[in-house]
């Protein structure tokens, strides 16, 4: 049997392997291939303000339309990616493609801010301060208008050289997003050891603030730390009206979910934003 990891590698199925590990075989095949036959996408979901309604930030999200596999979503390729290091030229393409969006909409959205998910590995890799440097000029753009989410998941383990990157990447204008915030490992010492600028709010807390008051209880608190740190605000996962009128008066600043938008092609993005502009919400 040959299993060895890498591009180009022999890769044989073993009669022991586990169900997961198959799958991520087939999938790292094909996702190998993916990018030369165009087969990702970025859709793109609107964050807005909750006072106001305007559009300030999209996040960029990848989309796999496989032929071989079909659609298969992040959830399920993005660990294998991250498994085998292919997610550093995932994250490349994302980087390349969503700054080359915001550049191709200068007209019709010369302030929109974009911001992209960033695993461990491509933040840790040494060429990546570069790529953003050499993605922001290739399209004139500023750096402000590009924010990195990292999950507190990428913090841990690599503390120092995390730290490091991300003074770089802040000395440079790049902003910093914790993403799923208050899942997994939250360690609120994070919140004073790196250059964060936003805390992302994460869904499943979002989900019960209206029925559970101790989801409520538990939102209003981080809004309110955040604050006192001079921190942003978005809530993730936002579904409801309740929900955003319930953020809102806690004092996110930030709302993002399928009540606002569901993750759009950059087309309807657009058509988003000029619905946006005649309602104001
Ligand atoms: P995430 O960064 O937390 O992204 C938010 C996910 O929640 C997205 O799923 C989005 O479609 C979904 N979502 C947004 N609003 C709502 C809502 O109101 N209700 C519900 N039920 N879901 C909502 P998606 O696009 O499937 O992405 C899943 C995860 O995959 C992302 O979580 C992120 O961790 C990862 N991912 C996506 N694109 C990339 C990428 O380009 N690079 C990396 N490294 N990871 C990515
Ligand atoms: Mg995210
Ligand atoms: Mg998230
Ligand atoms: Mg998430």
């Amino acid at each position: 049997d040959v299993k060895k990891s890498g591009r180009g590698a022999l890769r044989l199925f073993d009669a022991g392997m586990s169900a997961y590990a198959r799958e991520a075989l087939v999938i790292d095949g094909a996702l190998r291939g993916a990018i030369a036959a165009s087969e990702l996408r970025l859709v793109y979901q609107p964050i807005v303000d909750a006072r106001t309604g305007r559009m300030d930030k999209v996040e960029a999200l990848l989309r796999w339309q496989s032929a071989t596999l079909g659609h298969v979503g992040p959830d399920r390729f993005i660990p294998v990616a991250e498994d085998s290091g292919l997610v550093i030229d995932l994250g490349a393409w994302v980087l390349a493609e969503a700054c080359r969006q915001l550049g191709a909409w200068r007209d019709q959205l010369p302030h929109l801010a974009v911001s992209i998910n960033v695993s461990a590995r491509q933040l840790l890799d040494p060429a990546f301060l570069l790529l953003v440097e050499q993605a922001l000029a290739a399209h004139g753009l500023a750096p402000q208008r590009l924010e990195l989410e990292l999950t507190e998941r990428v913090l841990i383990g690599n503390g120092e050289q995390v730290r490091a990157a991300l003074g770089r990447l802040r000395e440079l204008g790049v902003s910093i997003s914790l993403d799923d915030f208050g899942t997994g490992y939250s360690s609120l010492s994070y919140l004073t050891q790196f250059e964060i600028n936003t805390l992302k709010i994460d869904r499943s807390f979002v989900t019960g603030m209206v029925d559970s008051p101790r989801s409520h209880a538990l939102v209003a608190t981080i809004v309110a730390m955040g604050q006192s740190l001079g921190l942003q605000l978005v809530a993730e996962g936002v579904e409801t009206a309740g929900q955003a009128d319930a953020l809102d008066a806690m004092g996110c600043h930030y709302l993002q979910g399928y009540h606002i938008s569901r993750p759009v092609a950059a087309a309807d993005l657009l058509r988003f934003a000029a619905q946006r502009r005649e309602s104001n919400r």
